[in-house]
């Protein structure tokens, strides 16, 4: 597999550039994920010239909006400031696959950043000025929060979103339609766990490739909406549903036995006896023994999402 790049709130990298001087390292990220990519920092109020330390800002509603101001005089307003300086990094942002950002930051928070509207307690529905901005500009994107890494599921989701990116973006599908279909058929048990009605809105979409707009514009039509499907975190009747497909293709290759052994591994995961890895696992080995008479499944991003070491189907 690829490396990938990431782009990365700065302090999450462990660089001093918080209002206080300090930073937020994630050790996950640099220790774990680490070793698969590449990154590029950025800390966009240094970057609109702010200082080390600095008065902190905050997000307040207004008449006009959201506004990132300082928090003991809201007329020092940095929202231009900010939005420009996003705008300004986008086309570092043209070769990467992700972009990991600091939570509850008014200029980096994904979600739920505290926005002042009067009251005497904030309201935790804002989004920093900053990451809403790239948001706005490049859709599609695996964008995630430091904080909800810790949760196994999302981690895990937002890192198989990183590699399909990757894909995506190496490999240029949209260059031609066979490539295209071909992309679309190597996602099509990841997307029918994520999302069925995507699974089957998406097939639509590419059935007809023949008097369409440019492929360039389909295909990144398909790509946002491929993306957007993925965000959502599957349920377990889902991937077991997808497990009993992949199963199907079995009937004359294996044995009795073998057949048993897998479905008994499916029923465990069913009633959450062993992690999805198991079923994944003994699904991949009989892959790779038959690998010649399935060559439509070797190919499958389920089987193979991101690499193994990094351990993320173990807890799910
Ligand atoms: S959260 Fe964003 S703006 Fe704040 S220190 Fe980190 S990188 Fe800089």
């Amino acid at each position: 597999m690829n490396r990938l790049t990431l782009a990365v709130s700065s302090c999450l990298l462990g660089d001093s550039v918080r209002y206080n001087g300090g930073h937020k390292l994630h050790r996950w990220l640099t220790n774990t994920l680490g070793q698969y990519a590449d990154f590029r920092p950025f800390c966009p109020e240094v970057g609109i010239g702010l200082g080390i330390p600095r008065e902190p800002i905050r997000l307040i509603q207004t008449d006009t909006g959201t506004r990132a101001v300082n928090t003991t005089n809201a007329a020092v307003d940095h929202t231009e400031a900010l939005q420009h300086y996003a705008q300004s990094i986008l086309p570092q942002l043209d070769d990467i696959d992700g972009y990991v950002v600091m939570q509850g930051s008014p200029s980096c928070g994904m979600e739920r950043v505290k926005l002042y509207n009067g009251h005497a307690i904030p309201e935790k529905n804002g989004v920093g000025i900053h990451t809403q901005t790239v948001l706005q500009h490049r859709p599609g994107l695996p964008v995630e929060e430091s904080g909800r890494l810790s949760d196994a599921a999302l981690a895990e989701n937002f890192v198989q979103r990183l590699y399909v990116h990757n894909q995506w973006r190496t490999q240029q599908p949209w260059q031609s339609a066979k490539a295209l279909i071909d992309f679309h058929s190597r996602q099509k048990y990841l997307l029918m766990m994520h999302d069925y009605n995507r699974y089957k809105s998406l097939g639509r979409l590419l059935a007809d490739l023949s008097d369409r707009e440019s492929l360039a514009e389909l295909g990144q039509r398909y790509f946002i909406e491929l993306m957007d499907a993925l965000k959502k975190i599957p349920k377990r009747g889902q991937r077991v549903n997808v497990l009993q497909h992949l199963l199907g293709y079995f009937k004359q290759q294996l044995s009795d036995k073998e057949k048993a052994s897998l479905r008994h591994s499916i029923e465990q995961y069913q009633n959450a006896i062993v992690p999805f890895i198991v079923p994944i696992a003994l699904l991949k080995h009989y892959v790779f023994l038959h690998g010649d008479a399935f060559p439509y499944l070797v190919q499958q991003s389920v089987l193979d999402p991101y690499p193994e070491s990094l351990g993320l189907r173990n807890p799910i």
